[in-house]
């Protein structure tokens, strides 16, 4: 049966309420070397809060823009909110462990307990209520395959706001279940390119018949909030108010484990526009940053779209219609769109810069992995575990079961945490392909990479 080693820790280690953080963790404060800035694209200046007001909100701006606050409090109505929904489970996943026959210990903190089904829940009601608090009408966001959409139609429907969202456009025709999610909760979708945005007219002219991007959609979207009077834009992952808000996360993590006296050794998640790996890491890269403790950190990606792994440090446009501020960051160049036989979400071309600049340090590491190797781990999980994972979250799984073997053939006890960040209901199409065996790994050749960068913006900063 059961690792009988551990009987004094739970399978579910759950927090009371009164345990859950009252204010995020800004790692940004604890880095010497802090991430690059964002610039205006056509000063070259770093971006002033000023220029940002009229595509963001106040208070997102200044929690954007502040290198140097350690705690930002969660105001209470989101306290409230997160209720419904958190603390989230820190599980110990003694059936897998068992199942490898492994001596790793490993835990993971699982983010798909509510309805839009993964942790953007998190930054979607920090960022409807900013936009409530200051007054305005509505938000307009992207989304890709829609989870950001859901969590943030979500969001804006307790609040009462009004809710834009630009759905890249296969997607919006190949996943009709999250686009009426969205509907449901009352949000406008509007498949990208459009011709409602004079940048969507732009791509269909430039290219006729395109499926879109997450690149063209954020284009759309920020313009469809500068255009109308009462609105903003808000993002879901990549910028660093995102992370800070997905610190909750981590800090829910550290708190949990404290309590058990467990102190892992490695610490894993997927990366797509660094959101969640950055909120989960962030208490415990401060800890390294302030020469407390010491931790492997691992990125995971997908070999399809490896920004880490095989991109440029570089500044870069974070947009296909190069609206948005340039920003520093591990990118492919803000062109490259991943293989369509490319299922497994976490499709941006970029990676936020607090991670970008940890990566750079040193202080984190990166790993790519091949899609069927992907869903061999999500459904070598689903078997024991029981819970579905998302595609995205499965990269993560994927290499902390890798590592767990390693473990087992060198015989070391390492006790491995990874974020399971939501579940896959909505990706049955991708799970087909992979019962079907109809599915291949697609890695762009270095040709097609370096035909990306050579758009990169030529900036010396
Ligand atoms: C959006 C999403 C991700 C990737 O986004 P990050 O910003 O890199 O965290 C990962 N897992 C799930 C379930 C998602 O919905």
């Amino acid at each position: 049966m059961k690792d009988q080693r551990d009987q004094n820790i739970p399978y579910k280690i759950y927090l009371n309420e009164n345990e859950m953080p009252k204010a995020w963790y800004n790692v940004r404060a604890d880095m010497k070397k802090k991430p690059a800035p964002l610039l205006n694209p056509q000063t070259l200046e770093p971006m002033k809060f000023e220029e940002l007001r009229p595509v963001f909100c106040d208070e997102l701006i200044k929690q954007e823009l502040d290198d140097t606050t350690a705690y930002f409090e969660i105001p209470q109505e989101i306290r409230d909110f997160y209720k419904m929904f958190r603390p989230s489970p820190l599980i110990r996943a003694y059936c897998l462990e068992e199942k490898l026959q492994t001596p790793a210990k490993i835990y993971y903190k699982f983010e798909g307990n509510n309805t839009s089904g993964s942790h953007k829940l998190n930054s979607a009601i920090a960022q409807a209520y900013y936009a409530k608090k200051q007054g305005l009408k509505g938000i307009t966001t992207e989304t890709g395959a829609g989870q950001w959409g859901t969590a943030l139609s979500m969001a804006s429907a307790y609040l009462g706001l009004d809710c834009q969202v630009y759905m890249v456009k296969c997607s919006y025709e190949q996943k009709p279940f999250r686009r009426e999610v969205m509907r449901t909760y009352g949000a406008k979708v509007t498949p990208s390119p459009s011709d409602k945005t004079e940048v969507g007219r732009k791509i269909l002219q430039e290219h006729p018949g395109t499926s879109g991007s997450l690149g063209c959609a954020i284009s759309e979207a920020v313009e469809a909030a500068t255009n109308q009077e009462g609105y903003r834009y808000v993002l879901g992952s990549v910028l660093n108010q995102v992370l800070l808000h997905q610190s909750i996360i981590g800090l829910e993590c550290k708190v949990a484990l404290d309590k058990y006296g467990i102190k892992p050794d490695m610490i894993i998640g997927c990366a797509g526009g660094g959101s969640n790996l950055g909120g989960l890491i962030s208490p415990f890269l401060g800890e390294m940053l302030r020469g407390e403790a010491d931790y492997e950190l691992i990125a995971v990606e997908p070999a399809s779209c490896p920004s880490l792994t095989r991109g440029k440090y570089a500044y870069d446009y974070c947009d296909t219609g190069k609206v948005c501020p340039l920003s520093k960051m591990y990118t492919l160049g803000s062109n490259f769109i991943p293989s369509s036989s490319h299922s497994g979400g976490l499709r941006y071309h970029g990676m936020n810069s607090v991670l970008s600049e940890a990566y750079d340090q040193g202080l984190m590491k990166a790993v790519s992995v091949e899609q069927t190797r992907v869903f061999e781990a999500a459904q070598e999980f689903a078997k024991v575990e029981g819970i579905l994972p998302a595609p995205e979250s499965s990269h993560a799984i994927r290499v902390a079961i890798d590592e767990a073997l390693k473990c087992k053939e060198t015989g070391e006890e390492k006790t491995i945490l990874f974020g399971l960040t939501g579940t896959g209901y909505f990706d049955m199409m991708a799970y087909g392909k992979f019962n079907d065996g109809e599915m291949s790994d697609y890695i762009p050749t270095d040709e097609e990479l370096e035909k990306s960068f050579a758009t990169l913006p030529k900036i010396e900063k």
